[in-house]
């Protein structure tokens, strides 16, 4: 029997696991943290082993291939050592897309994946398609092939997950935008960046349909050097001659070959600039899917968002409170602050990921009323704003920053979460940071 050693059990690792079994491999299990009980529980159910706290590497080294989560870094010793010993490293989602035949509509980008996502699937779940939703969110995409039969699978893929792709191909891909994140895990190179978000079209024929954003100068630049041989589907804010979607006239327009796609903007339930896009991407999707321009008209006007991405929470004495705590870089906040109407108290702050501010400096000053650092350590922030804002405030938790929000804002303003960083210095993850803000706001 080949041996398959699955490192990291969380939700795609155990998936995985299942699958491995179920297609008859040696399987093992291998998690240098504790492993969740609910995932233990599911290894204990399909009597598969495995170790955490500790990487064995005697049970390991003797792969054939190596499942690798996508939060280990490359540049772990453990991963070296199986890269020294030329056995292959693969992403989950490699693994599982050997063992479907179902249609496959892949979403990467740096901001806008898990809306896109939701939305394409909200699309499809409208049209009344067998579809499962998979990748960084929803269950694994591995559990999923292993345990359902679903005709369509709309797929949210990372960066990282995408590194560990090779012979997997897309139906549909969308690259929705790329700009500077995680790069920490990219020797701080653009470049390896770039090349790893566009590995979501490898592979992809003329059978295939790639969508990308056509204003986005990185994804123009590598499109044509590579010179896909894929159709392509790129969407603008603006009619020019190569979009296939665009707005013009206050609508959006989508023409493919199954026909042309029309809607009023103003019907559309997403906003923002950053939401016409998603919706534009969504939107061509359906349309080659031959999904009902009626439906598709129903499913871009009663989608309901996704929580912590622009979610509105309350109004307490005329000021409205909202929560994007999902706003973990900064060209999220930008869009967010893009998007702000009224007079804002900005919380930003938290665990640093090499942000350049200022890019978001210049909306700043005409948009804020006053900034709130909500980090342990503030200092980048101060650095970069003290002189060229007025009001900055610092908090050490939620409350405190809710409480100084709420002092400071005035009738008619925006109170908005977007912290610009990841939220691991002062809460357990993005989630956990959006709800205290919620229940802060809600306790004022
Ligand atoms: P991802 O899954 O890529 O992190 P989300 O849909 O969760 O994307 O949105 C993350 C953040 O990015 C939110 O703050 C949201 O307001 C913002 N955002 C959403 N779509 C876009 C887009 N197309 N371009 C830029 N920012 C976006």
């Amino acid at each position: 029997m080949e041996r398959i050693v699955i490192l990291g059990a969380g939700e795609s690792g155990a998936g995985a696991a299942v699958l491995a079994k179920k297609q008859g491999f040696d399987v093992f299990v291998s998690d240098l943290s504790e492993i969740k009980s609910e995932y233990k529980n599911l290894l204990n159910r399909y009597n598969i082993p495995y170790e955490e706290k500790n990487h064995s590497e005697e049970l390991i080294l003797n792969a054939k291939e190596v499942i690798k989560s996508p939060g280990i870094s490359d540049k772990a010793p453990l991963i070296q050592k199986i890269k020294e010993k030329a056995i292959p490293v693969i992403s989950e989602i490699e693994f599982a897309s050997r063992y479907t035949r179902a249609k496959l509509i892949c979403i990467t980008g740096s901001n806008g994946k898990t809306t896109t996502t939701m939305l394409i699937y909200h699309l499809l779940k409208k049209a009344g398609l067998n579809v499962g939703l998979a990748g960084n969110v929803g269950n694994s995409f591995a559990f999923q092939v292993a345990e359902e039969n679903y005709d369509y699978y709309v797929i949210e893929l990372s960066s990282f997950q995408l590194d560990g792709m090779y012979r997997f191909k897309a139906n549909i891909a969308i690259l929705l935008n790329i700009t500077p994140d995680h790069l920490d895990r990219y020797d701080y190179k653009m470049q390896n960046y770039i090349d790893s978000k566009l590995r979501i079209l490898q592979n992809q024929t003329e059978e295939d349909a790639f969508i990308y954003w056509l204003d986005d100068p990185m994804i123009s630049k590598e499109i044509k050097k590579i010179q896909p041989t894929v159709n392509l589907y790129p969407f603008s804010k603006e009619k020019k001659i190569d979009a296939k979607a665009y707005t013009e006239n206050n609508k959006i327009i989508i023409n493919t070959p199954n026909g042309i796609f029309t809607m009023e903007e103003e019907l559309v339930a997403l906003t923002g600039t950053h939401n016409l896009y998603n919706s534009l991407a969504a939107g061509i999707a359906a349309k080659l899917l031959d999904i009902k321009n009626e439906t598709i008209r129903e499913s871009l006007s009663d989608f309901k968002g996704v929580e912590h991405r622009l979610e509105k929470v309350a109004r307490v004495k005329g000021v409205e409170y909202i929560n994007d705590s999902k706003a973990t870089n900064v060209n999220s906040c930008w869009y967010a602050l893009q998007s702000m109407k009224k007079q804002t108290v900005l919380i930003i702050g938290g665990t640093d990921k090499g942000n350049d501010y200022s890019e978001i400096e210049s909306l700043i000053k005409e948009k804020c009323r006053a900034l709130i650092f909500l980090g342990k350590d503030n200092s980048k922030l101060h650095a970069f704003f003290d002189g060229k804002i007025d009001l900055i405030e610092e908090a050490e938790s939620m409350q405190e920053a809710v409480t100084k929000a709420y002092r400071i804002a005035q009738k008619g303003d925006v109170v908005l979460l977007s912290p610009c960083c990841a939220s691991f210095d002062l809460f357990e993850n993005y989630e956990d940071r959006g709800r205290q803000f919620k229940e802060n706001v809600c306790k004022l």
